[in-house]
């Protein structure tokens, strides 16, 4: 285990929050409950990407103090024990007390006993080299989506045709004249630069066949710049965005703002 605390960060297709929802993951077989980061989905042709969490942090119970509408003598979020009914109402106060599980903020990355990745909560970050981000990465309607490094430049796509150059793509080929989306020269993309922490699958579908893509929780470098990127239909939604972690923020922007901008 590298001992190093990493800032957590969730990325949903462009938008940026800071740490990482903490879920319960239900063990049915053992009858324990683990709280864990999860991305992807359950099902067929779908799957689910866990990473387990020790001592996940606690907060106060949102409901502290208020008048809680419940058929049960108990709050469902943190479990303390409710107030009487009030007289005419199906309200019980909840006392000033009670935690639940609050978000990953800081985090270490270990190893399960079995050698699967497990993250530590850490009550701050050690470095600012990298960080953990969990990419919530959508789809498009019958589409799929990708995890790229930066733009790289442009390969023409025609049969036995070599060219390639930096830069932004030329319209038609200057070796061979091939132009349009199938043939012409193509946009690049470097590979992307995170170390993977865990992979999952979401899917369109009954059996997951409408469409799929990857969600990941990867541990990426400073100054390195990271996209995502989503086919299908998007209903006028950009197609793509980048990210670079610089240190002190985690600055988000599709191609025409990074562009505009100037902003990396
Ligand atoms: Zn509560
Ligand atoms: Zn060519």
């Amino acid at each position: 285990m590298n001992n190093k605390a990493y800032r957590v960060f969730t990325i949903e297709s462009g938008s940026v929050s800071e740490g990482a929802a903490i879920s319960t993951l239900h063990l049915k077989g053992a009858g324990i409950d683990i709280p864990a980061v999860i991305i992807g989905e359950e099902g067929r042709g779908r799957e689910r990407g866990v990473v387990p969490v020790g001592n996940p942090p606690m907060v106060p119970c949102p409901e502290r103090n208020k008048d809680v509408w419940t058929s049960s003598d108990k709050c469902e979020k943190c479990g303390t024990v409710l107030g009487e009914k009030k007289e005419g109402s199906y309200t019980r106060n909840h006392p000033d007390q009670g935690q639940v599980q609050g978000r990953l903020m800081f985090a270490e990355v270990g190893q399960t006993k079995a050698g699967k990745p497990k993250f530590f909560s850490k009550e701050k970050a050690t470095t600012d080299d990298h960080i953990i981000v969990v990419l919530r990465t959508k789809i498009g309607f019958r589409g799929g989506n990708s995890h790229t490094g930066d733009r790289a430049g442009w390969k023409c796509s025609k049969y036995g045709c070599d060219a390639s150059g930096e830069g932004a793509v030329p319209e038609a080929c200057p070796k061979c004249g091939a132009t349009g989306s199938w043939d012409g020269p193509k946009l690049l993309f470097a590979e992307f630069p995170g170390k993977i922490i865990t992979r999952g699958r979401i899917a369109q579908g009954a059996a997951g066949r409408a469409g799929g893509g990857e969600q990941v929780i990867a541990l990426m470098p400073k100054d390195v710049v990271f996209r995502t990127s989503y086919s299908g239909r998007l209903y006028g939604a950009p197609s793509s965005h980048y990210y670079v972690w610089d240190g002190s923020k985690l600055l988000a922007a599709t191609w025409d703002e990074r562009a505009a901008a100037d902003l990396f």
